[in-house]
This record gives structure tokens, C-alpha cells and sequence, in this order.
């Protein structure tokens, strides 16, 4: 070898020790430009992630998705602009009473503006801003890093989300099974139908109902205090209802139910055993969750699952619903459960004991993917609820992901940073509620404020 050759040779294998090294030590200076480009190319170039802070928060509210839903954009310093969203049916007013609180904080810091704001949340609707603005820091956080929102969960444990979708109800129960066939020829592989007290005011004899209970178990009268129960004949007429469905489905399809009326605790607990043969996938919200020693009496009474969550805020009531080993699965709304990262916490705490996780969903294609980033992270996912599959122009909402959104019964995951999605101004303006606009500026909102510690 001749010794120029030799002397090349010696430099290079020195400049690969010595790159090795500096490597190790964080040094930059001897990586090429195509390393040190590679290394960068996924952050967003317009952000300085540390730099970044919320200038503005503004609402457009969607209608007939098919529920009225506040979608709202948080604004930054760097151009860049989250969206997030505040649940179905909920008021904008839960997100717009936070934007003072919100202005001029790093949204990459989603659990500390969670932890801000978390106060301004409550059950059920009254959750709708704390979430959606969690959802669109998240949207932030992973537009400015250049990740999606699962990946900063700590990575997925599944490539495609599996959906459950409601029906809508007939009163025989073949065509209501014929319905439920339709689902699954649409590529649906978990089905919901909601079934109860609807079906047999109507009936003689199937129905015990004391003078003065409000005939439908009322609306605002909680299960126990109704005092109207459910004869055997009743039970029996329900029973053949599902056992029709069964008959036109199949019994291998998992079938979940909903909406059986506010009816006594031993009511429940005769429907729920008449369904053990039906197989159902799990009965949602037969009592008030507000009531979990009524739930675990209903859930130790029968084979059938029992399930609730959809309107608890905050991981603290799901844990103790957990630990009283009172539900066979819960049923967290996102929108309402305290945003993303909590609902993985929720989720995680409920694997810890065993017990699986479905999730509640009605909103648009935003909050959408705001839940399917939080299942895929989330171990104990079993299937996650789809509210819009007749409305035709849902998935027009975004841009960004390959369509349909939704395939042979699942979601696709995205790989795009943040959420997934942007926005599609055209279909959003075209379905704005009567008398909302389209992003508009929202200074009455800039000096809301109340001495807001929780404690002295
Ligand atoms: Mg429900």
C-alpha cells in the first residue's frame, strides 16, 4: 500500500473516532449538513417552540354534525394555530370565558394550561372549554415540534381505531336487526342500539307506574326516584325485542345498548339478567353514575357488563368507580373527561385494575381525531363511538388525511403532526349555525377575570 494511501486511510478512521466521540458529547461541528439537516427536518421552521404563546382564542360553531358543536382556534405569536373543540351541545361560552387566562402562555406546556384552567370544568357539558382547549394545545404542541399528539402519549399501540356506531330506532325489532345488518355491510364491526321504557309506554302491562311518576321516567328525575319499574311482561317484551336483532345479526357481532329509561334498581337488574342470553357488549348508564353503589348492586346481580362515564369530569371519579369495582368497563367523553392526556390517565388507571376502556364521541372531525390519538395510545381501548355516519359532509370538515377517515369500521390513525386535520373553511362556513361567524375576533373575551386560586 503505498503510504499517501495509508495516510488517507489513517485520517478517515481518526475522523470517524473523533466524530464517534463528539457525537456522544453533543457536539455538532464535525456532523455534515446532511446530518444536521437530517436532525431537524421535522421541526416546524416557522416555531420556536419555547417562544410560543397563545395571542388569541375564537370559536366557529358548527351545526348538524348532526349535533351543534363549537369548534375553536387557538392563535399563537408564530403563525401557527390549534384547533381543538368544545363538546356536542355544549355552549362556546366554556371556552371563551378562558381566553384571559390562556393569553400569553406556551401552549407547548399542555399540562400546566390544563392544570390552569381545570378548575373552570365541571361534569357532563360544563368540561366542554377546559377539554377543547386542551385538544387544540396538544394540536399546537405537535404542529411546533413536527409529532402527533400520540407520539408525545408515548407511542401507539395500534395502527387503526375501532369504531362503534349507534342506530337509529324502529319498534320491531327484525327491522331493527336489519338496520343494525346494515352497519356491518358498511364495514362496522361493533354496533350499538338503545332500547328501554320507549318501547312499552305504549304496551299495557309492561310498565308499573306509580301515580304522579312521570310516565317516560322523566328527564330530570334520577332512576331511583321515578318509582317506575318494569313488569315481568315488560322484561319479557324487551327480551324478544334484542332476541330479533340477534336473530338478523348474528351472535358473534359485539352489540352494546343504551337509553333504557329511568327505571328502579331492580328493574335493572331483571333487564340486565334477561339480556345475559343476547350477549350484549356492555348496558350503558342504567343508573346515574353519580350513584356508584346502586351500579356495583347492578353489576354483581348480573353476567351482562355494565358501563358508564360519558358526563364524568376528571380521572378522581372514574378511579373511584374503579376502585369500588362498580362497572365491568368505563366510558369516558373526551370532551368532557378532561381532555387527552387525562383520558390516558383514565384509561391507564382503569388497566391497572382490570378494566377496559370504550369511549364516548359526537362531535366533528377535530375532536374526532383529538380521540383517536388518545386511543391509540391507550392499551385498554376497546372501541370508540362514531355519531355521524348519515351526516354526508362530516369528513369534508377537514383536510389533511387520506378519505374517508373512517374505513371498514375503523379510523386510520394520522400521521401528521398534532391532531392530524386542518380545517376546511368552505364546508365549515357552509354549515355555521344561524347567526355565528367563521373565526371572528373575540376582544369582549380579553379581560374576563376572577381572583381565581382554589385555596389561602
Ligand atoms: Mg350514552
Amino acid at each position: 500500500m503505498k503510504s499517501a494511501v495509508r495516510d488517507l486511510q489513517g485520517r478517515r478512521s481518526f475522523f470517524r473516532r473523533l466524530g464517534a466521540a463528539a457525537a456522544g458529547l453533543g457536539a455538532a461541528s464535525v456532523l455534515s449538513d446532511a446530518d444536521l439537516e437530517g436532525a431537524v427536518q421535522n421541526v416546524n421552521r416557522s416555531s420556536q417552540p419555547s417562544q410560543l404563546k397563545i395571542t388569541d382564542l375564537r370559536v366557529a360553531v358548527v351545526t348538524g354534525a348532526p349535533f351543534t358543536c363549537p369548534i375553536i382556534r387557538v392563535d399563537t405569536n408564530q403563525g401557527i394555530s390549534g384547533y381543538g373543540e368544545v363538546r356536542d351541545g355544549a355552549s362556546k361560552t366554556y371556552a371563551l370565558m378562558l381566553k384571559s387566562r390562556l393569553v400569553g402562555e406556551n401552549p407547548c406546556n399542555v399540562d400546566r394550561v390544563f392544570r390552569k384552567i381545570k378548575q373552570f370544568g365541571h361534569h357532563a357539558r360544563q368540561a366542554g372549554g377546559v377539554c377543547g382547549v386542551e385538544m387544540a394545545c396538544w394540536d399546537l404542541a405537535g404542529k411546533a415540534f413536527g409529532v402527533p399528539v400520540y407520539q408525545m402519549l408515548g407511542g401507539r399501540f395500534r395502527d387503526r381505531v375501532r369504531l362503534y356506531a349507534d342506530t337509529t330506532e324502529v319498534e320491531d325489532g327484525h327491522a331493527q336487526g336489519r338496520r343494525l345488518k346494515e352497519r356491518m355491510d358498511r364495514g362496522l364491526t361493533f354496533l350499538k342500539v338503545d332500547f328501554g321504557v320507549n318501547l312499552l309506554h305504549e304496551k299495557p302491562g309492561t310498565l308499573n307506574v306509580p301515580a304522579g311518576a312521570p310516565a317516560r321516567g322523566g328527564d330530570m328525575v334520577m332512576h331511583p326516584f321515578t318509582g317506575l319499574a318494569i313488569t315481568d311482561k315488560g322484561v319479557a317484551y324487551l327480551s324478544d325485542f334484542v332476541a330479533a336483532i340477534r336473530e338478523e345479526i348474528g351472535m358473534e357481532v359485539p352489540l352494546a345498548s343504551d337509553h333504557f329509561g329511568h327505571i328502579d334498581v331492580n328493574s335493572c337488574i331483571r333487564l340486565a339478567r334477561a339480556m345475559e342470553k343476547h350477549q350484549l357488549a356492555w348496558m350503558e348508564d342504567m343508573v346515574p353514575w353519580q350513584l356508584p353503589h346502586l351500579l356495583r348492586q347492578i353489576k354483581e346481580a348480573t353476567e351482562t357488563p355494565i358501563l358508564t362515564g360519558e358526563d364524568i369530569y376528571l380521572k378522581e371519579d372514574f378511579a373511584k368507580l374503579v376502585d369500588m369495582q362498580a362497572v365491568d368497563m368505563i366510558h369516558p367523553d373526551l370532551a368532557s373527561a378532561g381532555g387527552i392526556l387525562e383520558t390516558k390517565k383514565i384509561g391507564d388507571y382503569a388497566q391497572e385494575h382490570g378494566v377496559a376502556m370504550a369511549m364516548h364521541f359526537a362531535g366533528t372531525p377535530v375532536s374526532f381525531m383529538a380521540n383517536v390519538n388518545c386511543a391509540a395510545a391507550t392499551e385498554n381501548f376497546i372501541a370508540l363511538e362514531h355519531h355521524s355516519l348519515e351526516v354526508p359532509w362530516w369528513e369534508d370538515l377537514v383536510t389533511g388525511m387520506p378519505k374517508p377517515l373512517v374505513k371498514a369500521g375503523h379510523a386510520t390513525v394520522p400521521d401528521a403532526p398534532g391532531l392530524g386535520v386542518e380545517l376546511n373553511p368552505d364546508t365549515v362556513h357552509a354549515h355555521l349555525l344561524a347567526g355565528e361567524g367563521y373565526f371572528e375576533p373575540t376582544p369582549q373575551w380579553d379581560d374576563e377575570r376572577s381572583w381565581d386560586r382554589l385555596w389561602s
